[in-house]
């Protein structure tokens, strides 16, 4: 029998450093230091992290995902370099590793397009469509560059997705968002957004859980009204969890942070954090440019870090019906910034489990679920045959 593949990712912050200053970075304060990792770093971390999944006697998938600042600010050559290495070091039967980079995508010349093709296996893009908060430092928009260099990758068939920031700029025109990625066959990841770099920074253009989910449920009936299929995170996975829930025999899924963590977030001076910790450095694992692996994962705080996940699953996620269709990760690692914290410590989990309550509703209402047949009667809805879009990335 043919083992399961487990797979991790590291989200490198190459640098800081961007060309553009979009009003919501949570990195805004830093969108200016030059500051790189060097390449004898990067050796020392993929000689860290090699050390660790070699000896696990199963295949793993590591897959790094280079991220900023705007990662395509480095040359080329750097990455080249960083595929070197990664081809000397990693050089194990059990694992495999994947590039991806997330790029604001308005540096494309035919060396970075060359490297998007040929180097990196996925490419994320970041475009809002509508709100003209990602802009330049003259504080002129840079989406029509973007939308430009979008068919620059489209005409050199170079697979890629995009994310999409939620703002209060672009809320009103989730129909359009919606188009936009329907004609274009691009998978997406609709995303709110993220806590700022700085106090009051979001003044403006500031959403809450509600909203948040209110567009979300906007994207939902969009989707099911749709006949064609359109690859929208995270309802998407939402959908299919709901219909995992009422189908049996579907499998279940319970995130279990302590027997493999599937994502690492790699800070510019090798701190190692929990997505949902990022750069709290009470937070950090240890430093990748400096210790093995194994010993960040066996650390005394990364065993803490471990225990308060689990402790926010076990006060909010035990007590949901979604829970093992919905692994519980979204509560373990994700946004907190949209959730409530109840008085007893408990998470209200506004917007994961409101919009799964909100598709089942959807689902019973159109006749899709039916409890008694058990069964599932749409073909779009035959999940399983989807094949997987092209990433973006967080
Ligand atoms: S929907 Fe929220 S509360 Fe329910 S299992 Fe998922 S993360 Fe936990």
């Amino acid at each position: 029998m043919t083992q399961e593949t487990k797979k991790v990712q590291f989200v490198v912050k190459t640098s800081k450093h961007c060309n553009l200053r979009c009003r919501y970075c949570y990195e805004f304060a830093e969108l200016g230091n030059k500051n790189a990792i060097a390449l004898a770093q990067i050796e020392q971390m993929f000689l860290n992290i090699a050390s660790y999944y070699q000896n696990l006697d199963f295949p793993i998938e590591i897959e790094f995902v280079w991220h900023g600042g705007e990662p395509l600010l480095q040359k080329p050559d750097f990455y080249w370099q960083v595929f070197d290495l990664q081809k000397k070091i990693f050089n194990y039967e059990n694992i495999q590793v994947r590039n991806g980079v997330q790029t604001n995508l308005t540096l494309l010349d035919s060396q970075r397009l060359k490297l998007l093709k040929e180097g990196f296996d996925g490419v994320g893009v970041s475009i809002d469509l509508f709100g003209g908060l990602r802009v330049y430092q003259t504080g002129i928009e840079s989406q029509n560059k973007v939308l430009e260099n979008i068919d620059k990758l489209t005409d050199a068939n170079i697979d890629f997705g995009c994310i999409s920031v939620l703002t209060k700029k672009n809320l009103d025109f989730i129909p359009e968002i919606y188009s936009f990625y329907r004609e274009m066959n691009l998978s997406a990841r609709i995303l709110p957004l993220f806590k700022g770099s700085f106090e009051n920074q979001h003044q403006g253009f500031e959403i809450t859980a509600y909203e948040v989910l209110e567009a979300y449920k906007k994207l939902v009936d969009l989707w099911l009204a749709d006949d064609k299929f359109v690859w929208i995170s995270p309802i998407y996975e939402a959908i299919k969890q709901v219909i995992y829930h009422y189908s049996p025999n579907a499998p279940t899924s319970f995130y279990d942070k302590r027997e493999w963590e599937s994502i690492y977030i790699v800070d510019v001076d090798g701190e190692v954090y929990s997505y949902a910790d990022a750069y709290a450095i009470t937070h950090t694992h240890g430093n990748i440019f400096n210790q093995p692996l194994a010993d960040l994962i066996s650390s005394s705080q990364h065993q803490k870090i471990i225990l308060e996940a689990e402790e926010r699953i076990q006060e909010t996620c035990s007590q949901c019906k979604f829970f093992g269709s919905c692994s519980g990760y979204p509560i373990a690692e994700g946004n907190r910034q949209y959730n409530e914290i109840n008085q007893d410590g408990s998470i209200n989990c506004i917007v994961d489990k409101g919009i799964r309550q909100y598709i089942e509703y959807r689902l019973f209402e159109m006749g899709i679920i039916d409890v008694n047949k058990g069964e599932i009667t749409l073909d779009k809805f035959n999940l399983n045959s989807q094949s997987s879009p092209s990433l973006a990335y967080i």
